[in-house]
């Protein structure tokens, strides 16, 4: 089998943001829990379970309608999550590693970073190995007033679950896919993939 690309993660991910987006609305305005619950283990299916991390997508089968229609409340601001930019790397141990940058999914959190995804190929096709949540903090900079930021030590992304990537290895290829609004993640955004000078 041959390694998975830049295009085949960027396809890997394209197709879980649409399916992740075909569930949050079906758990918000599905009547069936059958078709829910079919709904969220297509996209749980796009994540490496075994590493304790799932879409975190779904809804009990027995619901008050009052719970039910703040369900469908929060089902009228989502949009599905877009991606700003994937970055390969070649890591020592673990193959071909990608990372990817997502917005948050509802409307107002659309235009930003809110969530980074490592994937990897672990012998079943590409995977969603880890998540890890924007720093708010320092807004994803690692600094925050002027000194590492204290919540994220530096990385400007806190850890969600799944496998722990200490040094992802070479950085082979970066793909940008549209910017983020905020002035600031744009410059994280521009610089991502570049090698700080030696
Ligand atoms: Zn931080």
């Amino acid at each position: 089998m041959s390694v998975a690309g830049m295009e085949n993660a960027v396809a890997f991910v394209n197709a879980f943001l649409a399916d992740e987006f075909a569930a949050q609305k079906s758990v918000s305005f599905e009547r069936n829990y059958d078709l829910v619950t079919d709904k969220v283990r297509k996209v749980d299916a796009y994540f490496r379970l075994a590493s304790g991390i799932s879409s975190g997508i779904g809804r009990p089968k027995f619901l008050p309608e009052t719970m039910l229609n703040r369900l469908r409340n929060q089902g009228d601001r989502m949009e599905q999550r877009r991606l700003f930019v994937m970055v390969q790397h070649e890591q020592p141990d673990m193959g071909r590693l990608f990372r990817c940058v997502l917005s948050g999914g509802t409307i107002g959190a659309n235009d930003n970073f809110a969530e980074s995804l490592w994937l990897g190929n672990l012998g079943d096709g590409l995977q969603i190995l880890t998540r890890l949540a924007v720093c708010v903090t320092c807004n994803s900079t690692g600094l925050h007033r002027g000194e590492k930021c204290p919540d994220c030590g530096a990385s400007g992304w806190l850890h969600r679950g799944g496998v722990r990537i200490p040094d992802p290895g070479r950085l082979s290829e970066v793909g940008r896919f549209i910017a983020p609004v905020d002035p600031v993640q744009k410059e994280i955004y521009d610089a991502m993939g570049e090698v700080a000078p030696s």
